[in-house]
């Protein structure tokens, strides 16, 4: 597994404080969960970001997690619950602002909260530092409206200027890709936006970064941004948070973009993520472009799914940020030295991230084109090759660790190990990681036993001189023979990204599972309340009857081997915490809808990884202490079968076993489901037949687990 000194300083770089729920803890009561739920209303969250119909008692619309004509997406006012016939998403209004909007839990309550004007309780928060959270959440509320006032007057500016309409017309911008980027126009001038706000002098016009005060010329203000063509960037949520602004003609500097400010980080904000999910979703990869004019020209010519940084390297937080949208990441840099810089430090932050389950690409343009250039002089088609052939993450890896070393001597061989240690400490165990293993091992002429003993040693050099941060274990992963199967993987095919061998692939899922058989967060058991879980299920669900197969009842808590498994799950994850990184969207989805108390530690233990990456069992039990999952903690952890000593990867099996299992109950609980909706439609029948397949696989997977 990684190393504590790579993965857990890379973890720890890329926990995403949202700005909202920072102080939060995840320990918010379900009573304030389902009392919110009661106060909002599904279909505004969900017509949010789906235009929605109505048909019938429900609103009906084209389903946001999956590419579709017409429109199979059901949002229900009466049960408060979204349901997709066409792929079986479905969920409350938190489950969709983390699935759709990518919002941690807290994030997506204190979103909903804000917007129904409810507190969220959180006890070990005084009140003062409260008082000082609420300040600042209002604070950011009035800096985006702020922004998005001046944004409007820069769009009312564009249709006005011929100068800037042929701009973008220049670049092959239609008017509706400028609509759906907001772009706009910030005319000449030193105070254009003196005429769209009441006060100049207003101290958020400077806090918002629209307007510069001089410190030499006695405090004058003027705009930050004068003649640009104006790009507005939006976080998830879709609030402006900033903007690129770029020169007309050849002018210096050629882009400027907003400072830091409270509502405005560019180390974490990716330019068009907002506007690219959907497509993200649907082309099944993000693709990670270096500026906002490339995003716009890629949407325009087929390829809604860019993204760029802010003119800042990638960081593991952007990596972390798209990979809550999708499994496949294609970076595509400019063919200059300059790109290959920002290659290399796009590497190192998406290093910490490439589990098997994940697919990273590199894609070096020739060096005279940008993507939009590119396009224009190859054609749509060559770029998709070009996107298809990219370079996949360890063949990266092996070039960077290679570069300016002769291998053809001993001093060269050392050298490039020495190169590749750092960048493969980096990633989180797996077969990837065994493979690179062999691989460099190879290069440098060692065994690829050999070689792990003397990176063993120098880890454990390492550990003695840096803290040791909990939970991780500092020995690298046993040497292990490289499968057939490698690591490269197309980002358009079906096969499981990663290099399992045959043998270990029935293991495995099929790799379509995060947008599969999800169940979503609709049985989340923060719904539950003192009330029956059961009871909770059907008053909520209109797509099942009562012939659902049994649950586990609770309290007291069964020892029926449903109960006993989860019970397995919930040790294994405890004890190894950072399992979790391996697990798909499925298994975090399946794992949370299981009924109380181990759904909703199951959803504490993601926060707290999200937060903190992988803490060792001490350190969670002290942050489990009066929590309400404290007592399942204990039990698990404790007695006769608390033990999860073992090799590790025996260990990481037998929880995809465990997990498996689960799927199958789940999937035999969503057709159950879709069999009431399938006399009505024929879409939830379809469904049904492909879940059925699901099922076989996962039972016939499970028999060779078992045996
Ligand atoms: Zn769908």
């Amino acid at each position: 597994m990684a190393s504590p000194s790579g993965h857990g300083e890379s973890t720890c770089v890329a926990v995403e404080a949202s700005r909202i729920g920072e102080n939060a803890r995840v320990s918010i009561p379900q009573s304030f969960i389902q009392e919110l739920l009661s106060r909002v209303d599904v279909v505004d969250i969900v017509g949010r970001y789906v235009q929605l119909k109505k048909g019938g008692a429900n609103f009906m619309g084209l389903c946001p997690f999956h590419g579709e004509k017409s429109p199979s997406f059901s949002v229900s006012p009466s049960k408060q619950f979204y349901h997709c016939f066409g792929c079986g998403k479905n969920g409350n209004a938190i489950g969709f602002l983390m699935d759709h909007a990518g919002m941690g839990f807290v994030e997506a309550v204190n979103d909903l909260a804000q917007q129904v004007g409810l507190q969220v309780p959180d006890d070990d928060v005084s009140p003062q530092e409260r008082e000082r959270a609420n300040a600042q959440r209002q604070k950011q509320a009035t800096l985006t409206d702020v922004l998005e006032k001046a944004g409007e007057s820069w769009r009312k500016h564009l249709r006005d200027s011929p100068r800037a309409i042929q701009y973008f017309k220049g670049r092959g911008v239609s008017g509706t890709v400028a609509k759906r980027y907001g772009l706009g126009y910030a005319p000449e001038g030193w105070r254009g936006l003196a005429s769209v706000f009441p006060s100049y002098d207003d101290p958020l016009l400077e806090e918002s970064g629209l307007v510069i005060v001089s410190e030499e010329d006695a405090g004058k203000r003027y705009d930050r941004f004068r003649d640009r063509v104006m790009f507005p960037i939006r976080n998830v949520k879709g609030e402006c948070i900033g903007y690129g602004g770029r020169v007309l003609g050849d002018e210096k500097p050629k882009y400027l973009n907003s400072p830091e400010t409270p509502v405005f980080h560019k180390g974490r904000e990716l330019y068009g993520l907002f506007e690219a999910r959907t497509a993200v979703r649907e082309h099944g990869f993000a693709l990670v472009t270096e500026g906002y004019m490339d995003v716009v020209a890629l949407a325009q010519l087929g390829f809604p799914n860019a993204v760029a940084t802010l003119g800042t390297a990638c960081t593991a937080d952007h990596v972390h940020k798209l990979f809550r949208f999708t499994d496949t990441v294609v970076f595509s840099f400019d063919g200059d030295g300059a790109g290959r810089r920002a290659a290399r430090k796009a590497l190192d932050g998406a290093l910490p991230y490439a589990t098997d389950t994940r697919s990273v690409k590199f894609l070096f343009l020739p060096a005279e084109h940008d993507p939009d250039s590119f396009i224009r002089e190859h054609g749509t088609e060559a770029f998709a090759r070009h996107i298809a052939d990219a370079m996949p993450l360890s063949r990266f890896l092996i070039e960077a660790s290679r570069e300016d070393c002769d291998l053809t001597t001993a001093e060269g061989r050392a050298r490039m190990l020495s190169n590749a240690r750092p960048l493969w400490t980096a990633l989180p165990d797996g077969a990837l990681r065994r493979q690179l293993l062999s691989e460099l091992a190879g290069m440098g002429q060692l065994d690829a036993k050999d070689l792990a003993e003397l990176w063993n040693a120098a880890s454990a050099q390492e550990a003695g001189r840096l803290p040791h941060r909990g939970g991780a274990s500092a020995a690298p992963a046993a040497p292990r023979i490289p499968s057939a199967a490698g690591a490269d993987s197309n980002p358009y095919a079906d096969e499981p990204p990663w290099g399992a061998s045959a043998a270990e692939e029935a293991w495995y899922p099929p790799s379509d599972v995060g947008h599969g058989a999800g169940v979503g967060f609709e049985r989340k058991p923060f719904r539950k309340d003192k009330g029956d879980w059961k009871s909770d299920w059907k008053g909520k669900s209109k797509w099942k009857k009562d012939d659902r197969p049994q649950q586990p009842q609770q309290p007291p808590l069964p020892r029926t081997p449903a109960a006993s498994r989860t019970d397995h799950a919930v040790r294994l994850l405890l004890s190894h915490m950072e399992f979790l990184e391996d697990l798909t969207h499925e298994d975090h989805a399946t794992l949370c809808a299981q009924p109380a108390p181990h759904g909703l530690l199951f959803t504490w233990l993601e926060g707290q990884f999200h937060e903190h990456g992988p803490l060792a069992w001490a350190v969670l039990r002290e942050a489990l202490r009066d929590h309400e999952c404290e007592a399942l903690a204990d039990r698990v952890m404790t007695g006769s079968h608390a033990q999860t000593e073992g090799d590790e990867k025996e260990l990481r099996w037998e929880l995809r076993g465990l997990l498996n299992r689960m799927h199958v109950e789940s999937i035999k609980q969503q057709q159950n489901i879709l069999i009431q909706a399938a006399t009505q439609d024929p879409a939830a029948l379809v469904r049904y037949k492909e879940l059925e397949v699901r099922r076989k696989a996962l039972l016939d997977n499970g028999q060779k687990l078992d045996s």
